[in-house]
């Protein structure tokens, strides 16, 4: 197998890094760790009218050039571009730490509905989800349910055209920057606990009875939220697919969620960035400790698997579907790399490396003490490592369930 681009993939390379070159400014790259899709929900809302400006001439930016939603098809305004092409284009927006307009929205929502949305669905929310107008945010998670996410409790309830929601949602990321929500509901509660279960769409989060709270997370950060509903009244046609089978809905989701790339390209940036440290004259003593250097191939050779699942995970969608057991093994072995890799970043540095960003003598600019503080959840949101060892032995490997 020839593992080089081929002339054609070459120059899509090219031509993708040349547009965000020209086109992205600089104020609107991320180069926080983890920052992932973030940035564009922070951005549009921002106080700071020039970033709010980057934001937006970002956002037409690729609108113009066709480029939002480079895995959604063509009928519905995707970029219709291949796996590969799909490949090359997020590997260099994560290269220029370029944010992807559109968010969950874009990512994970669009394509759902390209699959189980009615077409009065696709057509009333694909075009304001591409053009980057609205923002969406993913409420499944409950208290009580999490991983165990079919025991969800929140209650909707028929009256006429619409449904009234009561109950809760927890670790709501970017609730207080978005739009709308998607969410798993139970319609049904006496039947068994996958089947009643629907998936709707709140298309305004100023919805009378619905209030977000913010949760402060160990980085000081404020990325989720908790959400409240108390008899929130929403349409009947807002539900997606048929009433009570919105788990399958809101699985074919989850497929999406765990598909990305930008965490291999970040990590292998990072990694760069630290083994040229340790190569460097001035680190010679660093260079030569064994400990380290030993830790550093451990990593070396992480960082390539990463990256070489991420091309797997890339090669297998078939029919607008993603195959979710690679999935499962591309984001399980990442997120823990990626713990692993901040973690020797973080020790490379002694006592130094505990400064953080904003602190002269952060070694690296601070870059692996916040990314072993902010990549913490990595291995628990988009579904934990132990959910995805179970998916691997399941529908990967064919064992019974535990
Ligand atoms: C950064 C981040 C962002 C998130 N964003 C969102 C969001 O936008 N929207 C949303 O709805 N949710 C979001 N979540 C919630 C996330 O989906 C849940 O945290 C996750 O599913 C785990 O659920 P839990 O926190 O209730 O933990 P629990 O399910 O209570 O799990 C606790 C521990 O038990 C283990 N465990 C549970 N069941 C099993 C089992 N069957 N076998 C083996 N081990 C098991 C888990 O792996 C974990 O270690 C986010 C979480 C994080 C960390």
């Amino acid at each position: 197998m020839d593992w080089n681009d081929t002339p054609a993939q070459a120059a899509f390379h090219a031509e993708v890094a040349r547009f965000i070159g020209a086109r992205l400014s600089e104020a609107h790259r991320d180069g926080s760790v983890g920052a992932g899709m973030l940035s564009w929900y922070r951005h549009r809302r921002a106080p700071d009218a020039t970033l709010r400006a980057a934001a937006e001439d970002w956002a037409a930016a690729l609108v113009e050039r066709g480029w939002v939603a480079p895995h959604w098809p063509r009928e519905y305004g995707g970029a219709g571009l291949s796996t590969w092409e799909q490949f090359i284009f997020n590997e260099e927006m994560a290269r220029a730490h370029a944010p992807m307009v559109g968010g969950s929205g874009v990512v994970m929502l669009g394509p759902t509905l390209i699959v189980h949305g009615s077409e009065e669905q696709k057509q009333r929310y694909l075009p304001q989800t591409l053009s980057g107008a609205t923002a969406w945010a993913q409420d499944y998670s409950e208290r009580g349910a999490g991983s165990g996410l079919a025991s969800l409790q929140m209650r909707a309830v028929r009256g006429g055209d619409e449904y009234v929601f009561n109950g809760q949602k927890i670790w709501t990321s970017s609730a207080h920057f978005a739009d709308a929500l998607f969410v798993l509901v139970r319609t049904d509660p006496n039947a068994p606990k996958h089947r009643g279960i629907s998936f709707v769409l709140v298309e305004d989060i100023e919805t009378p009875g619905l209030m977000v709270h913010p949760l402060i997370d160990a980085a000081w950060g404020h990325e989720m939220n908790e959400t409240f509903f108390e008899d929130v009244r929403i349409s009947a046609a807002n539900i997606v697919g048929k009433v009570n089978r919105g788990w399958y809905v809101g699985m074919t989701l989850l497929d999406f969620e765990r598909s990305g790339i930008s965490d291999a390209v970040g990590q292998r940036r990072s990694f760069g960035e630290l083994a040229a440290v340790a190569c460097s004259d001035a680190c010679s003593v660093l260079g030569r400790n064994p400990h380290l250097r030993e830790r550093l191939a451990d990593r070396a050779i992480a960082i390539e698997v990463a990256y070489n699942f991420s091309l797997r995970v890339a090669s297998v969608p078939t029919a607008g579907m993603v195959s979710n057991h690679e999935v499962s093994v591309a984001k399980m072995f990442s997120s823990e790399h990626g713990q692993e890799l901040h973690r020797v970043g973080v020790r490379t540095f002694g006592l130094f490396g505990q400064l953080w960003p904003g602190d002269v003598e952060a070694p690296l600019r601070g870059a692996h003490i916040e990314g072993y503080i902010r990549l913490i959840p990595s291995t628990i949101g988009g579904g934990s490592s132990e959910i995805q060892r179970n998916i691997i032995t399941t529908r990967g490997l064919g064992l019974p369930r535990g």
